[in-house]
């Protein structure tokens, strides 16, 4: 008989998530959790010749989930040039940065960019193609807004794209132009559309076309560094939420050779819906380390880069406006038919105007199907009310917000639209109304900063030290849920990961320190010391705790 393999786990502070909350020990066979509880209890559960694992008294969590990334672009926007603050503060730093840049791709690479914010750049403008064709005038430039919403391209782009100014506005995207309606090179949300060629993947209204084509291996080595940074970050299960046939074919490439080992979850994009009906796909299929699951759809802008829609508006100085990328009652029908079919939706929404129709959407889903039990979501919420936070609560909708974004643009949002700013991310609501805390990233447009996402959710500060909204904090417990045992429950995985319980995978983080009791500033310095995935440890920093 073949040796099965066994974990002895003890030796710190044990946190599970469970009701037990703090246990002595943890004992694992074959990458399953089979006992926890004291010493005694969990030794007599293992038969053979385990391997201990002695803590040092250091702490052992739950992997961290994060049920909001974007895997694949992680990797790739990462790799592009960094436009983000405080690299990039000015057009000129830009130009410069896409100039060095370039030096390092091949002739016929596009040069693209990554990450800048028109409101902390210098000149308080979005750049334009005038700017970018100082970059390049006989090779493509593509620089993308950290929000992911606004594209910008140099002339000679839109010279071989065929776009100018009878290139006509789209529904659910806007298109600078100047007085004359000559193209001014910014492209947000659907409109991003037009930049790309007729064979490479569309999306039409359903959201914002930022996925770029490119070869394999160069696919694979986003996906390594995806891979790479969300072990670092105690990632072991990660939602990824919307793909297309350029992430599908890559993240099927990448488990063939081994390369995926958190455990991901892949959610279809909506402008697919029509053929995953007509298939018949079942809304969730796959094994425990690579699934597909849900609908991913898109119902406004973005906060960050003003195309959001809020009851409250904007300030006069925000030059865009907010739009929808469906009409309304169309958005509805949406969800309703997903539902209908089995697929839990994920709805991209940012406004409070937006996430009144998901409200009104989930209840007739509802009534018309009361024996399906789908955790319909709301990706980043980030402007709901009180009184839409109640509904929630009525109809098991489930907000995922990113706390790093609130971490930092925070006070850009408070600027952009006034006090009712202070709630961005209301949290404190969500506690009083009994709405399950989730915590995500969004990765890349914030670093998976698992500590420091909770360190903010606690105190409400921003990046400069700012307590923004302090009536919306909530307790370390209830963010360490956010990032466990809810993230899981968010992507219907509660059976398999998100605590330390008997039956679950051997999904653990041994960190630096016991964020329950350690001092509240001293959260965000917590490091991830080793990454467990099935009982195998996956990343290791400094000091190893295992014998492997
Ligand atoms: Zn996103």
């Amino acid at each position: 008989m073949m040796k099965k393999k066994q974990l002895l786990v003890h030796g710190g502070n044990i946190i599970t998530m469970d009701e037990n909350n703090i246990v002595e020990a943890v004992a694992v066979e074959e990458g399953t959790i089979i006992e926890t509880g004291n010493m005694e209890q969990c030794r007599q559960s293992l038969t053979g010749g385990f391997e201990e694992i002695d803590l040092k008294g250091k702490t052992m969590l739950p992997g961290f989930i994060d049920p909001h990334v974007h895997f694949l672009y992680t990797g790739m926007l990462t790799s592009w040039a960094d436009l983000t603050y405080p690299n990039c503060k000015s057009i000129g730093d830009m130009i410069r940065i896409l100039k060095e840049y370039a030096k390092t791709l091949p002739e016929d690479v596009v040069i693209c960019g990554y990450g800048f914010d028109q409101r902390k750049l210098l000149e308080e403008r979005y750049p334009t193609t005038k700017d970018l064709d100082q970059v390049a005038a006989d090779r493509k430039v593509k620089i993308m807004h950290i929000s992911g919403h606004g594209i910008g391209v140099n002339s000679y782009y839109m010279q071989t794209m065929g776009i100018d100014k009878n290139t006509p506005d789209v529904d659910g995207g806007v298109i600078f132009r100047d007085q004359e309606g000559n193209l001014e090179g910014m492209f947000f949300d659907s409109a991003a559309d037009h930049l790309v060629g007729e064979n490479e993947v569309r999306i039409g209204n359903h959201g914002i076309n930022c996925h770029a084509y490119y070869p394999m291996e160069m696919y694979l080595e986003y996906i390594k560094k995806a891979q790479d940074m969300a072990l670092a970050a105690g990632l072991t299960s990660i939602n990824e939420v919307q793909v297309t046939r350029y992430e599908m074919s890559a993240y099927q490439e990448a488990r063939k050779k081994g390369l995926l080992k958190s455990r991901l979850v892949s959610t279809y994009y909506s402008c697919y819906f029509d053929e995953l009906k007509d298939l018949g796909m079942w809304p969730r299929i796959g094994d425990d380390k690579f699934m597909l699951n849900g609908l991913k759809l898109y119902a406004d802008g973005s906060l960050l880069s003003g195309t959001t829609f809020l009851k409250q508006g904007y300030k006069p100085w925000i030059k865009t406006a907010g739009h929808f990328f469906h009409k309304p009652q169309e958005l509805m029908d949406l969800i309703k038919d997903a539902n209908a079919h089995g697929f839990q939706t994920l709805t991209h929404v940012t406004g409070n105007v937006a996430i009144d129709y998901i409200i009104q959407a989930v209840r007739e889903a509802r009534a018309e199907h009361p024996e399906i039990h789908l955790r319909h979501r709301i990706e980043h919420c980030g402007l709901a009310t009180e009184e839409q936070v109640a509904q929630m609560n009525e109809l098991d909708i489930w907000p995922i917000p990113q706390p790093m974004h609130f971490h930092l643009y925070g006070k850009g949002v408070v600027q952009a639209v006034g006090e009712t700013g202070e709630d961005y991310n209301p949290y404190g609501w969500f506690k009083k109304h009994n709405v399950p805390i989730v915590i995500s990233s969004d990765s890349p447009v914030s670093t998976p900063d698992v500590f420091t996402s909770i360190y903010t959710a606690v105190t409400r500060k921003t990046a400069d030290n700012e307590v923004i909204g302090p009536h919306q904090k909530i307790s370390i417990e209830d963010a360490l849920m956010g990032c466990t045992l809810n993230a899981a429950k968010a992507m219907h995985m509660e059976d398999k990961v998100g605590s330390l319980e008997c039956g679950k995978k051997a999904d653990f983080l041994i960190v630096s320190d016991d964020p329950l009791t350690c001092d509240v500033e001293k959260i965000k310095d917590i490091e991830i010391l080793e990454t467990w995935i099935d009982g195998k440890v996956e990343y290791t920093k400094g000091e190893n705790y295992g014998k492997q």
